[in-house]
Order: C-alpha cells, then sequence, then structure tokens
C-alpha cells in the first residue's frame, strides 16, 4: 500500500473521562442537599463514559429491539427481544437507584442526588431512560391508591433489575409504563376510547388502542380509560396474579427517528385485566402525579444533553486547529462555545433547583410545591426547546466529523427534538403554565417569590422583571402570547438563580444576552466585554 497520507489534526478520543462533570453540578448539588452523593454521581459519570458502556450505548442503538408477536406454531407470544447490552444498561441504572429508589430513601436531597444520578448516567444511552423515567415517576401517582402501593412500590424502589414476563408480585423489582396515548390524541387524553367495564371482584375489563406505549416489556402500565364516570386511571400489569399473560397485544414496534434502544409500541387491549388506581372519573388527576415526575426527568435529559454536546464541542475545539490556529483560541468560535456554555450552565442549575423543590415538597414544604407546579411547567417547556438548537450548533462545531456516526453526535441529535415532544409538546406545556397559574393562584405567586429574591441585584434582571409583570398586567390574547410569556418566565428564572448562586462571568454573560437582550437569533452572538475566558474554563472537561 502506497503511504498517502499521515493522519493530523484529529482530536484524541475523550471517553473514559467523566464528561458530564462540571461545577455548576456539583455546586447545585451542593446546595440542594445532595452533597453527600458526589462521589456516586462522579462515579456513574465516569462509568457511563468508560469505553465498555459507550460500547454498549452504541450496539443497543444501532441493533433496535425486536418484536416478535407470534411463535413458530402461531400462538401470539407478544414479546420484545433486546440486546444483553440494553439489559446491562437497565440492571446498572436500577442498581444506581435511578428509577424508584427515592421513594424508599428518607434522606434530604434523595430526589436531588437521583436527579444528578440521572444526568451523569444519560451519557452511556438516552433510551432506556424512558422506562427508568416511568418507573421512577409511577409512584406518586400509586401512592393515590394506598392498597396497590403497598403491593407494588416495595417492587418498584428496589434496586434490582429482574427482567421477564412474570407475575409482579413474584418478581424481585418491577419497571413500569404509561399507556395514555391514542389514534385520536395525545395532548387532548380526554378524547381517550379505551373503556373499561367494572367487574364483580372489583378488577376491570379494559377494550381498546393505545397508538404509543413505550417499552412494552415493563411489568406494569398505567393506562387511562374511560368508565361510566369518566376517563380514569388503572394499573395493567403484562402477568396476571395467576402467572398467565393479560390480554394485552403487541401490533408493531414504532420506526422511529432516534430513541432506538428504546422500544415503543402500539397495543390492543382486549379485555385486559386491571385495577382502579385514583378515584374513578378523576383519571387525568391521577396520571398527572405521574405525568410531573416525568416532565422533571425531561428537563434532566434536555440539561445534560446540553452538557454532553458542550463538552463534545469543546474538547474538539480544544484539539483542532485551522487557519493556523486552535478553534478554542478564534474568537468566532470562542462566542459560539460561550453562548452554549451559558445555556449548558443555566439549564444544569434550574433542573437541580427543581429536584430540590420537589424533595422539599415531598418533606411538607408547601410553597416549594406551589413553586414546583409552574417552575416545572416553565422549564420543561424552555430546555427542551432549547435542547434541538444547542445540539445542533454543538455538532457544527464539530464540522464534517459531527455529521458522521463515530462522532456520537447524530445520536444526540436524533435524540433531541424527542423530549420536547413528550409529557406535553411545546404549546400543551406553555398552556399548562397559563392553566397552573389561573387554577392555583399560589403557584405564580410563589414563582413570582422566587423572582423578587434576585430583585435589586443588577438592573438588566430588574428591567426584565418589570416587563415580565407587565406582560402579566395584560391578560389580552394570553394564549396566543403563551410562549413568548413562559419563554420569559424560564429566562428570568434562571437568571434569578445564575445571579443568586452562579459564577459571576456566567451570570453577567446571561443578563447581557437573555435578559437585556444584547443577543442574536443563533448561538455564537454574545456582545462584547464578557469574560468567555472564565465561562470556557469552567465548561472544559479537565483538557
Ligand atoms: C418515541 C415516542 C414514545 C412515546 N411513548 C409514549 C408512551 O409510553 N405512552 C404514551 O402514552 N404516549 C407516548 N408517546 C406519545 C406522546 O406522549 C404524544 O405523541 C404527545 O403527547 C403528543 O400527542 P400527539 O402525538 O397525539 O399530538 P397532538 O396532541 O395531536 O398534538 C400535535 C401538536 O399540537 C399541539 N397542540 C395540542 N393541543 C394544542 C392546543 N390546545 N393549542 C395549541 N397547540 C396544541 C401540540 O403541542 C403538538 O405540537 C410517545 C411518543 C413518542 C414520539
Amino acid at each position: 500500500m502506497p503511504h498517502t497520507h499521515e493522519v493530523t489534526n484529529q482530536v484524541p478520543p475523550h471517553t473514559g473521562r467523566d464528561i458530564t462533570a462540571h461545577p455548576a453540578l456539583f455546586e447545585a448539588l451542593h446546595r440542594e442537599g445532595a452533597g453527600w452523593a458526589e462521589d456516586e454521581v462522579r462515579a456513574l459519570g465516569a462509568l457511563g463514559n468508560s469505553a465498555t458502556v459507550q460500547e454498549w450505548g452504541r450496539l443497543v442503538n444501532e441493533h433496535p429491539p425486536v418484536l416478535h408477536t407470534h411463535d413458530r406454531y402461531g400462538f401470539r407470544v407478544d414479546e420484545v427481544e433486546y440486546l444483553p447490552q440494553y439489559h446491562e444498561l437497565m440492571r446498572t441504572a436500577v442498581e444506581h437507584g435511578l428509577h424508584g429508589a427515592p421513594w424508599a430513601d428518607d434522606r434530604p436531597g434523595a430526589h436531588v442526588a437521583r436527579a444528578a444520578k440521572v444526568m451523569a448516567w444519560g451519557v452511556s444511552d438516552a433510551g432506556h431512560l424512558c422506562p427508568i423515567s416511568m418507573t421512577y415517576a409511577v409512584v406518586p401517582a400509586l401512592r393515590t391508591t394506598p392498597e396497590l402501593s403497598a403491593q407494588y412500590e416495595p417492587l418498584l424502589t428496589n434496586r434490582v433489575y429482574d427482567f421477564g414476563l412474570r407475575a409482579p408480585l413474584t418478581k424481585a423489582g418491577l419497571i413500569a409504563g404509561m399507556s395514555m396515548t391514542e389514534k385520536q390524541g395525545g395532548s387532548d387524553v380526554r378524547a381517550n376510547t379505551t373503556r373499561a367495564v367494572p367487574q364483580s371482584d372489583g378488577s376491570y375489563r379494559l377494550i381498546g388502542h393505545k397508538w404509543f406505549t413505550s417499552a412494552p416489556m415493563s411489568d406494569l402500565f398505567l393506562t387511562l380509560a374511560q368508565t361510566e364516570s369518566g376517563l380514569s386511571c388503572f394499573l395493567v400489569p403484562r402477568i396476571l396474579p395467576d402467572g398467565t399473560r393479560n390480554a394485552f397485544f403487541l401490533q408493531r414496534l414504532k420506526d422511529k427517528l432516534g430513541n432506538k434502544s428504546n422500544a415503543s409500541s402500539e397495543v390492543e387491549y382486549e379485555e385486559a385485566t386491571g385495577w382502579l388506581v385514583g378515584e374513578e372519573g378523576r383519571g387525568v388527576r391521577t396520571i398527572i402525579e405521574m405525568v410531573n415526575m416525568t416532565r422533571l426527568d425531561c428537563a434532566l435529559m434536555a440539561a445534560g444533553g446540553m452538557r454532553i454536546g458542550l463538552a463534545n464541542a469543546i474538547h474538539h475545539a480544544t484539539y483542532r486547529r485551522a487557519f493556523g490556529a486552535r478553534l478554542l483560541d478564534q474568537p468566532a468560535m470562542i462566542n459560539v462555545l460561550a453562548d452554549l456554555a451559558v445555556d449548558s450552565e443555566a439549564a444544569t442549575t434550574v433542573v437541580l433547583r427543581l429536584a430540590g423543590a420537589v424533595d422539599r415538597s415531598l418533606h411538607g414544604d408547601r410553597s416549594e410545591a406551589a413553586f414546583r407546579r409552574v417552575a416545572l411547567a416553565v422549564t420543561k417547556y424552555w430546555l427542551c426547546k432549547r435542547l434541538a438548537s444547542h445540539t445542533v450548533e454543538a455538532l457544527e462545531c464539530l464540522g464534517g466529523n459531527g455529521y458522521i456516526e463515530d462522532s456520537g453526535m447524530p445520536r444526540l441529535y436524533r435524540e433531541a427534538p424527542l423530549i420536547s415532544i413528550w409529557e406535553g409538546s411545546g404549546n400543551v406545556a406553555a398552556l399548562d403554565t397559563l392553566r397552573a397559574m389561573v387554577k392555583e393562584p399560589e403557584t405564580i405567586e410563589a414563582f413570582f417569590a422566587e423572582l423578587e429574591l434576585a430583585a435589586g441585584t443588577d438592573p438588566r434582571y430588574d428591567d426584565a422583571l418589570a416587563m415580565l409583570r407587565k406582560e402579566f398586567s395584560d391578560p389580552e390574547d394570553l394564549q396566543y402570547r403563551a410562549r413568548h410569556v413562559v419563554e420569559r418566565m424560564a429566562m428570568l428564572l434562571q437568571g434569578s438563580l445564575l445571579l443568586r448562586h452562579g459564577d459571576p462571568a456566567v451570570s453577567d454573560a446571561f443578563n447581557a444576552s437573555r435578559l437585556a437582550r444584547d443577543w442574536g437569533v443563533a448561538y455564537g452572538t454574545l456582545p462584547r466585554g464578557l469574560d468567555t475566558a472564565t465561562i470556557l474554563e469552567r465548561a472544559k472537561v479537565g483538557e
């Protein structure tokens, strides 16, 4: 073979480093009461980016799960086959308590610790975090029905991954899913047509279909169906207590843009057995307990995704040279990376603040519960929306290499729009914020009380806060203006947290661009005079 060229100017791999570690993550972890978890968070981030686990992540996305509807004789089996590496990802996540474990942990900060661990471990693969998140989220909904939660909660919180279709109460650990969306609508679940008919033994028979049900090999599903009293929530196991299959038939798996490692199915319920969760006719109220928690996870995954994209971009710019200098030293690239870093740091700060609010509200803090109600909808809307453009820009920092699968960026890119669709797509999340404010006025008071804590520290922040108050004083066309108003709320919440707790360089850049609006539409449009060196220094991964 003739020697045609040497490989130069390619960046070294950074597998093996904890690329999710960022000062903002650990500062927030301590501030929100879970400093005790720092070692485990660091270990999980390093494990997630180890060569072995990165290979698991690659394999499970390149070889998605396969549905087997029938066996060789024509009998239905309704099983999904996953690679062994998928089970390893699930096992690791469960053993580290990323599923229901915090509900069995009374330590203050347990939910904050779990949130940081989800962000750190997310570098491995996003798909398996879907059932992990649903297993976390199902617990508060089940608690509306103490006899069910007494049976199932210990298994949903147990740190044992016990895969396979067996009667739930015979297993050492359980995984849960949710089955709400039908063909005719996902946002407006009241349009569901699946019916549930009461039986003499207290159970119900469910007849209908679901257009989306992810992780269909899970043990239990919270399922919405109509009764004579209206939309109600049911616990539907895959396997009945006597060990026989429930009438839960998998029609096909979705061929998705991304999120390949996670199976998402269409299901027919042909007189499937279920048990009522919460009050009959109050199904939305019951399942919203679950949705609130999965929304927190969407926001966590958005912040985690931003961090991974940014770490890859900075790593590349540190080693790649063009026109005689490192990319990292070139002013236009400095602006792009610093702009991305500001959003990443703001996102990390706000999601851990929300995890802290979840934790404190569970320990009885009512004002934190009110704050969480609005702040979660606002943050879910904004971070999930922002992730897609953040990821595109981070990918472009790697040039053509970023468009190639080996770089990992295409996987991140395909994943990015999904969390904005889940658990209340953009408009729905924005409108939900407004609904909460009208139905529970104490929530918006708690939100503004949080914003007031930073008042008087920076005139740019004060002006933005005054403008937001003006938006609220005008009730005209509020639905039409929903995204505009909620975006401003999200910015002010992040600005408030950065002013009080953030690094001054990051906070200054945030105020100048996001609040005083000396900023463009694309990333890389920060104004002059900012301390970008400090911002980038914080964002580096020990290069
Ligand atoms: C990969 C994947 C996995 C999924 N897994 C599950 C699962 O496990 N379980 C489950 O139940 N569902 C699941 N879903 C479904 C998901 O929750 C729904 O797709 C989502 O809730 C949106 O519902 P829809 O698709 O019916 O869109 P629609 O409800 O038809 O909404 C379409 C658009 O209209 C907007 N819109 C809706 N109402 C309004 C309004 N009043 N004003 C203005 N705009 C509005 C929405 O924001 C959205 O942009 C999954 C989806 C995907 C893609």
